[in-house]
């Protein structure tokens, strides 16, 4: 596919989510959240379309260069030449379908995510309960609730492994807003990158004194 035909949806907004996107990757980056050049981020530009992270590239260094536009039937639209959206985009794709409502998706690797499933090698979703910070989960308006938080058995069968996000979610009651894939990291979503960011720092927060606890328990 030719660079130019990026003039289609390389324009000022996408020039502006780039920067945005890029600003996010080098914070997850320092954190140690998005290592050998794995997670992948996306953001929706309209109904049928939205930009992904092109496979391996080193995410601390994104730019508009690392983006490319595919539809929501996973196919590329622009982008440069033999340039593969990132392996996972079918799972970005699949949260964009199921609800329009969704602007942005940012999967990373955090130790936390990784950690939490290891830990619980049984558990199909993780509890998050009474914590001032749910209240940066969208539509969460007090302490004095429980978010669960499905665990998903990693594939590297993409479309089976959103296939078995999509029943999950389907059969899932209350505020959802992430996922974990077990051995392997979170998944985040929001209305906008803003939102979607939120809602990843505070999953890994609540994760992080979770985990805490868990080594404080087993050492009394
Ligand atoms: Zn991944």
């Amino acid at each position: 596919m030719p660079r130019s035909a990026l003039a289609n949806h390389h324009n000022a907004r996408f020039e502006q989510l780039a920067e945005e996107l890029g600003a996010i990757a080098r914070l997850f980056g320092s954190r140690g959240w998005t290592p050998a050049t794995s997670s992948n981020f996306s953001v929706r530009l309209d109904g049928n379309h939205c930009a992904v992270t092109i496979s391996g590239r080193d995410k601390t260094r994104l730019t508009a260069d690392d983006l490319m536009v595919v539809n929501l039937a996973g196919e590329a639209v622009d982008g440069p030449t033999g340039a593969r959206p990132s392996a996972e985009a079918g799972l970005h794709l699949s949260l964009y379908r199921r609800d329009p409502t969704v602007g942005a998706v940012l999967h990373t690797h955090a130790p936390n995510s990784v950690l939490t499933t290891r830990l619980a090698p049984d558990a199909e979703k993780i509890s998050l309960q009474g914590y001032e910070l749910l209240k940066a989960f969208a539509g969460v308006t007090s302490h004095d609730v429980t978010l669960d938080i499905p665990v998903i058995a990693n594939s590297q069968d993409i479309d089976a492994l959103a296939a078995a996000a999509d029943r999950r979610l389907d059969a899932h009651e209350g505020i959802c807003w992430t996922y974990l894939i077990r051995d392997h990291g979170a998944y985040a979503w929001g209305p906008d990158l803003a939102s979607t960011l939120r809602h990843l720092e505070a999953l890994d927060y609540l994760l992080g004194i979770e985990l805490e606890l868990s080594r404080h328990d087993r050492r009394t």
